[in-house]
């Protein structure tokens, strides 16, 4: 029998998807009950105004960047948008082994990256979710409407979107973006059946 109280391996979520699907809004707010914490990547793009150095990214240097990936000490990176993003193994693998379902809001190759890493431990808490915009023009209205990125920004990241888009289908889930609540309605039903998945169970003999 398995005890209600077992304990289990935290989930790996990956969520891919154009920027502007909401996808980091998505992640963030399945973070705010607790049961789950959102990655915090590393990046050498300057800070958006209001974004916060270790809470919305660890905002580095290219020339620290480089020398991290040097050290091993990234768990996947890769250059999205003309700038390195790359999550921390430290913050995988703590997180898992305690329980803790972690949420990386993280590019195709980045996922693609997770997705070929054999270690035992990822591919028994791994799942993935694409958020897919409804329409480009609308993925260009949300864009657009952001305020926070100059004109050139957007276009680069609107021609970057189709190139990401083509990936969907390397990804479990596939989340055809609508209203906010309909997505976190959505998001969060993919994750509480996650949760329950099996092979997260820790039992006496694995
Ligand atoms: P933004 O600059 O809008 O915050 O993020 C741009 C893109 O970089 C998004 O698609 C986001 O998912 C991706 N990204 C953010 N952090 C990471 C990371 O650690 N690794 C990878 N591969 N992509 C990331």
């Amino acid at each position: 029998m398995i005890a209600p109280t077992s304990s289990r391996l935290g989930l790996l979520i990956v969520v891919s998807g154009p920027s502007g699907t909401g996808k980091t809004t998505l992640c963030r707010k399945a973070c705010a009950d607790g049961r789950a914490v959102f990655s915090v990547s590393c990046t050498t793009r300057p800070p958006r105004p209001g974004e916060v150095d270790g809470k919305d990214y660890f905002f580095l240097s290219e020339e620290d960047f480089l020398a991290r990936i040097d050290r091993g000490e990234l768990f996947e990176y890769a250059r999205v948008h003309n700038r390195w993003y790359g999550t921390l193994k430290s913050y995988v693998f703590d997180n898992l082994r305690r329980g803790m379902d972690l949420l990386m809001d993280i590019d195709v190759q980045g996922a693609a990256q997770v997705r070929g890493c054999e270690d035992e431990l990822v591919t028994r808490c791994l799942t993935d979710i694409f958020v897919m915009p409804p329409s480009l023009g609308e993925l260009e209205a949300r864009l657009s409407g952001r305020a926070t990125d100059s004109p050139e920004v957007v276009a680069l990241r609107l021609k970057n979107a189709e190139a990401e888009m083509q990936h969907w289908q390397d990804y479990r889930y596939c989340l055809v973006s609508g209203s906010r609540e309909q997505d976190e309605l959505k998001f969060n039903a993919i994750l509480e059946a996650e949760r329950l998945r099996s092979s997260l169970l820790i039992t006496e003999d694995n």
